[in-house]
């Protein structure tokens, strides 16, 4: 049963603390990772502005039917759409440890205003944003509509440490200085591709999943006897219909032919969403052997294979387990790269094969520290309980109550990590993936920073479990597990919070 929240750990924790310093900040996107910057920074004392240039909170939440003109997403002028969520998306991660450490994601009684499920659906987590937002009055600090088009290092001597902030909503364009910048902007916008031989003679179809919303138009397709598509995209069968009449066209062939590239979660939530209408799927996975060729169970139209080897010119696709494939469309569920088009740090981060750095553990930019700082770069994470603790150790270094290492060390530290990948082999686009047990590693040294409860060993626990879930039962994870004395135990923990 839940009303509010009654108390919480941290304020209780921090309610006699020394008097420290205010800064004005700037906070730039209204997501989960910004909502709770915004009411970190308010409880440090800090006072905040929320620059969020969409119409409301919770960023990649906000489901829209809307899709951008581009289906790549590849023309840098192309109007963005902001959310990646397809409508038939429930969480990866259950409630219990998604939510944040002191408003827990509990099940709401079942009312029927809720999704009460324990992987419930997109717009269950943009109701329990909003509930947070409402709890804590965080709309207030927020500027909708409010696009920041340029934040630098202020460069006038009056100003010199601050930032300089340009942004532009309906109002016109404003130029303001604050004392820091923390970018909330979210990297699940802007797609990744994979390279394809071939590809640009490839006639079929191509979209990133970015642009997927429904499976409705990969049903059977009504496609005219030598129309473009038709002709160009799906060579084999062409000699055998053009030896039907067109009404037979019409009802007798269900062309879509779908490959899905990619087989983290959107790829094989998609290729299952897709496989439901389509006459094929064939998911493309670069994690399994080379001979990879097996129809996943439950279905009798989706395929595995193997990395695709080359596309051709007369629609064919052949994979590296030597099946060749005519495809209608080719979808990319191949991920995203990190974006900060508005940020001129006068070289001093940058983005490289998608390492955001130098960056002192994946927060603070040594040179530009403690004025700048991101929240929420890591993936393969359980990404709120990190917002919130990356937070409070930005609003507390912020008012000078915990203090960093010395510009010097912190690069130290970044050199030494980035040596450690490298001698792993590990690729600089991973410098931000979180596997195992370095998440909660993690979280536990943000949290001993702020003097902050370390995560508890239940939402540990869950994570982990739910991880191995989703690779053992891909199409019932949601729906079966065996943890449930780990939810006895989350809900114990949640009574705190809860009255
Ligand atoms: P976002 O939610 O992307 O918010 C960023 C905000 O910044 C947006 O509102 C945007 O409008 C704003 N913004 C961007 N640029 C500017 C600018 N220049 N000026 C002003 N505002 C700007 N996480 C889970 O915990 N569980 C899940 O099950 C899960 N499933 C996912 C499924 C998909 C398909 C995707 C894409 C992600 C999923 N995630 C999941 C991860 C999810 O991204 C995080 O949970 C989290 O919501 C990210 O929050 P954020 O605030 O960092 O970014």
């Amino acid at each position: 049963v839940w009303n509010q929240i009654a108390i919480h750990r941290y304020s209780l924790a921090h309610s006699n603390r020394d008097p420290t310093t205010s800064r004005h900040v700037a906070v730039v996107g209204a997501g989960a990772a910004g909502l709770v910057t915004a009411r970190e920074l308010r409880r440090e004392g800090h006072s905040v502005v929320v620059l969020e240039r969409g119409s409301q909170i919770g960023g990649v939440w906000t489901y829209t039917s809307q899709v951008e003109p581009d289906p790549l997403s590849l023309d840098p002028t192309r109007p963005v759409v902001h959310s990646s969520v397809y409508k038939s998306l429930r969480t990866n991660i259950p409630r219990e440890c998604m939510g944040f450490t002191d408003f827990p994601f509990a099940a709401r009684p079942h009312d029927g205003s809720r999704d009460p499920r324990r992987h419930p659906g997109h717009s269950e987590v943009l109701a329990y944003l909003r509930d947070f937002a409402k709890e804590f009055d965080v709309e207030e600090m927020i500027r909708f509509e409010t696009e920041v088009v340029r934040a630098e290092p202020a460069a006038d001597e009056e100003n010199r440490g601050k930032w300089r902030v340009e942004s532009r909503s309906s109002d016109g364009a404003a130029d303001e200085i604050y004392d820091a910048v923390v970018v909330c902007n979210g990297h699940y916008t802007e797609p990744r591709h994979a390279h394809i031989a071939g590809i640009d003679s490839w006639p079929g179809k191509q979209i990133h999943s970015h642009n997927y919303r429904v499976p409705d138009p990969f049903k059977d397709q009504v496609l005219a006897q030598g129309s473009h598509h038709y002709t160009e995209a799906c060579g084999l069968v062409k000699s055998l219909v053009s030896s039907l009449n067109s009404w037979m066209v019409f009802f007798l062939l269900p062309l879509q032919i779908v490959i899905v590239i990619g087989s983290s979660a959107s790829g094989v939530d998609i290729s299952r969403d897709i496989a439901k209408v389509a006459k094929e799927v064939h998911v493309s996975s670069r994690s399994t052997s080379p001979d990879t060729y097996e129809m996943l169970p439950g279905y009798d139209n989706l395929w595995l294979h193997p990395v695709i080897e080359t596309a051709r010119i007369d629609g064919s696709v052949v994979f590296q387990n030597g099946k060749t494939v005519y495809a209608d469309t080719i979808m990319h569920c191949t991920g995203y790269k990190y974006y900060l088009p508005f940020l001129d740090t006068k070289g001093e981060v940058t983005i490289d094969d998608n390492r955001v750095g130098p960056l002192y553990k994946h927060v603070f930019p040594p040179a530009l520290s403690p004025g700048l700082s991101f929240i929420g770069l890591p993936w393969q994470i359980t990404p709120f309980p990190m917002f919130e603790l990356q937070s409070k150790w930005v609003a507390a270094v912020l008012s000078g109550r915990v203090s960093l290492p010395s510009q010097d060390e912190m690069m130290e530290d970044i050199k030494a990590f980035y040596n450690k990948l490298e001698a792993s082999g590990i690729p600089r686009r991973y410098t931000h993936l979180m596997p195992d047990d370095s998440q909660f590693e993690y979280d536990n040294w943000l949290a001993d920073q702020c003097d902050y409860p370390r995560i508890e060993k239940w939402r540990e626990e869950m994570f982990y479990i739910g991880f191995k879930r989703i690779y053992a039962q891909s199409a019932t994870y949601r729906d079966n597990w065996d943890d449930d004395h780990l939810i006895v135990e989350a809900y114990d923990d949640f009574v705190k919070f809860m009255s």
